[in-house]
């Protein structure tokens, strides 16, 4: 039997299910009066769906944390780039700069270790919101033009469990850490929620627009599936 964890909800009218993630690997949600000989069964009887999704995804992979020291790959559009880190005196928090194929940090020559490390997080956090904004909102315009339609504002999420959203009011979100994903997956996120400006479903008509803007979306649908747990920061 493979290993999984569980979660119990005190929710009334909360239906069991499972779930299989690379980041949490396989989860089964239940009542919280639900047996745990029930929990087997359940597990047991979706054995196989459950190995055939593990495969499909390559494994599971625990999130791994960041220590924004020198020398450390960070992601910016599928690929990955150093962080050089240059202690200064006469400045008071990190200065972050992408160049030369790097993340180079200024940081303040006085700060211990763990100041440095929390004051580099931000300023990488930073930097990936006004980046990512800028670069999404232009593809974001590209795709409205290809189908003529407008939205009212875009917001990029700092905590998100989801890649992307299109609200009716046509407000478009979108999750700060595609800024770490491939160009292709990045476009795709975009042209999904574009098209809901269109439809606000997901039936057949929804998709087959999708599919006329990226035949391939079902290749990066996986990708992020696959490759969630690399988007950290
Ligand atoms: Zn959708």
């Amino acid at each position: 039997m493979v290993d999984y964890k569980v979660v119990r909800s005190s929710r009334r009218r909360f239906s069991s299910s499972i779930s299989v993630t690379t980041e949490k690997g396989v989860v089964v949600s239940v009542p919280k009066w639900v047996s745990l000989g029930v929990i087997e069964d359940m597990v047991r009887e979706k054995a196989d769906w459950i190995a055939k999704a593990l495969a499909r995804l390559g494994g599971v992979h625990p999130q791994s944390k960041k220590r924004f020291v020198d020398g450390e790959k960070h992601l910016y559009f599928g690929e990955e780039y150093p962080l050089v880190v240059v202690p200064f005196t006469g400045i008071a928090t990190a200065r972050l700069a992408f160049q030369n194929g790097s993340f180079e940090a200024k940081v303040p020559g006085h700060h211990l270790p763990i100041q440095q490390r929390k004051d580099l997080k931000e300023a990488m956090l930073r930097w990936y919101l006004d980046n990512g904004k800028r670069i999404i909102t232009q593809k974001v315009n590209h795709f409205t033009k290809l189908l003529g339609v407008s939205y009212n504002r875009i917001v990029l999420k700092q905590v998100s469990s989801i890649w992307g959203s299109c609200s009716r009011k046509n407000n478009l979100n979108f999750n700060r850490k595609l800024i770490m994903a491939p160009h292709q997956v990045v476009d795709y996120v975009v042209i999904h929620e574009v098209c809901h400006l269109v439809h606000h479903h997901h039936r057949k008509v929804f998709w087959d627009l999708v599919k006329s803007l990226e035949p391939n979306y079902k290749e990066h649908i996986l990708w992020l599936k696959k490759n969630q747990y690399l988007l950290t920061i």
